[in-house]
């Protein structure tokens, strides 16, 4: 095995996260290698499918990136502009807005012009090398190990690794066992998922189906169990159409219904159900037209750090657990990593008490609502479609339901809780659910505000959120039908 040389930082995985991870610490003078299994000019490619994803993005993290590391976004990347999102219900009577601004990307642009910003500030990228495992030293994360293009095995050293490596990585998995990042997480906190670009014509107009303004989100247990379908306006005459599920859901769904259905056919079925296009043809521009791949929806990691090691995007189970979003949080946790490496390094201690500041910064910055938020989205795959309608409907105001999706914890009004009461037990049932959610939101959220300075207090804190989220899975099991 070849020795590759000794670094500051290795950076592994250059996808959104470990791009701007290398890009931060590169321009605080850090010698960076930044390593990831695609060529050149595939950056950022996920899996052999493309680089799946519904392409959504809020303006606030776009904004975020570009003040943090003085650069200017727009087209091609920036696809397209959206005014919101919107979540409809199951009958589709009833939508809910939430995220405000934000742009559909054409990602393999976007990632190649992150790519260039990682260059730019001074990164050493190699191409075509595929990660294996981590090199582990008296149980300290000191260097990866893997294979390049001619399949010539490989060590690098570094003082602290970077894993970007997506919800696939070869690195999280092989930590040794340690009470802060887990190498393994739950099958059910997984959505699959899957999308296709095309390009289509209009049949007639129903903003319920497709809006040229905003991003649309269809609620559906019998369509979607345990997810949702997703119909994101592109530039042009073109669309991001899919779907996600949770298996689970999806088995009790068939059993229920007597089908067999898979991810591939509940797409299928989401396309054809839409009346609005017409002449749908594949727009498979770098082949990134059709794809299915996985996202986690629950908390991101409760640390984001062990020893010589980092974590940040996807490899941390970093996606909103409502809204499945993952390019925010990977933009975010990537900037910060590489600021909290450099900072580290400097100060002579990368050990998990070295590198804590970055979960300190981490949850300050996105973090610590989507532990709440997780708790919301058990809750969600409790309910079938019937109740979705109802609640949507009943339950809550625009505003209360908007400040769900944001992680804020609305006072469920007065007069809401009155009218409910007036409407017989199976709804009050339902409802007070619901309240009993909002509140398990909020000890959670009060549990992340006192997020620990130290690893010294890390293991009662965590053990609480486990709880927690435990209790909610027991009391809401996954019922879509
Ligand atoms: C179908 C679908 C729809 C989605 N829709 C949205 C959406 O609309 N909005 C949103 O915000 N999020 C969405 N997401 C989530 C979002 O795409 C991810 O959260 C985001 O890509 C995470 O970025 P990342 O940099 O952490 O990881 P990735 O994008 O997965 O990048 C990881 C990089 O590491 C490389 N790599 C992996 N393993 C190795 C190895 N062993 N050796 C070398 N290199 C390796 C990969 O090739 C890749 O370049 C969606 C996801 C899916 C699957």
């Amino acid at each position: 095995m070849k020795s590759g040389g000794e670094y500051d930082i290795i950076v592994a995985g250059a996808g959104l996260a470990g791009t701007l991870a290398a890009a931060a610490a590169a321009r605080k003078g850090k010698n960076v290698l930044l390593l990831d299994r695609n060529p050149e000019a595939e950056v950022g490619k996920k899996t052999v499918w493309g680089w799946t994803c519904g392409d959504a993005v809020a303006g606030s993290h776009i904004d975020f990136v570009q003040k943090k590391m003085g650069v200017q976004f727009g087209q091609p990347e920036l696809d397209r502009r959206v005014d919101g999102v919107y979540a409809l219900s199951p009958d589709l009577k009833t939508k809910f807005m939430f995220e405000g601004v934000g742009y559909t990307l054409d990602r393999p642009e976007f990632e190649a012009k992150l790519l260039e910003i990682a260059k730019k500030s001074g990164a050493n990228y190699m191409s075509e090398f595929e990660v294996q495992s981590p090199i582990i030293e008296n149980k300290k994360v000191v260097g990866i190990h893997g294979r390049d293009k001619n399949k010539e095995e490989f060590t690098f050293r570094s003082k602290v690794v970077v894993d970007a490596l997506g919800i696939s990585t070869v690195i999280r998995r092989n930590l040794p066992e340690n009470p802060y990042v887990d190498r393994v997480i739950d099958t059910d906190d997984i959505e699959s998922t899957g999308r296709y670009i095309y390009e289509f014509e209009l049949k007639g107009e129903d903003l319920a189906y497709f809006d040229p303004d905003n991003a649309l989100i269809h609620l559906n247990n019998v369509m979607a169990p345990g997810g949702y379908g997703w119909v994101f306006p592109k530039s042009g005459n073109r669309v991001n159409i899919g779907l996600g599920v949770q298996k689970k859901s999806l088995d009790i769904r068939n059993a229920k219904l007597g089908k067999k259905d898979n991810l591939q056919t509940l797409i299928d079925e989401y396309v054809k159900w839409n009346p609005l296009f017409k002449n749908l043809k594949l727009w498979n521009k770098n082949n990134n037209g059709k794809g299915s791949w996985s996202v986690a929806v629950r908390r991101n990691m409760e640390s984001l750090v062990y020893d010589g090691y980092m974590g940040a995007g996807d490899s941390m189970v970093m996606p909103n657990p409502i809204s499945a979003g993952g390019i925010g949080p990977a933009l975010i946790s990537g900037i910060l990593a590489g600021e909290n490496a450099s900072r580290a390094i400097e100060a002579n201690d990368t050990s998990v008490k070295g590198l804590w500041q970055y979960n300190i910064d981490y949850n300050q910055a996105y973090g610590k609502k989507m532990a709440g938020m997780e708790i919301f989205r058990i809750y969600l795959q409790s309910l079938n479609n019937d109740i979705l309608n109802y609640g949507m409907k009943s339950f809550l105001t625009t505003k209360e339901a908007s400040d769900i999706t944001l992680g804020l914890i609305p006072e469920l009004s007065v007069a809401s809780k009155f009218k409910m009461v007036l409407k017989g037990a199976r709804n009050l049932s339902a409802f007070s659910n619901l309240v009993y959610v909002v509140g398990r939101m909020k000890a959670m959220n009060e549990i992340y505000e006192h997020y620990p300075e130290s690893p010294d207090t890390f293991v009662p804190f965590k053990q609480k959120v486990v709880h927690m989220v435990e209790e909610a899975k027991e009391r809401f099991p996954s019922s879509p039908i």
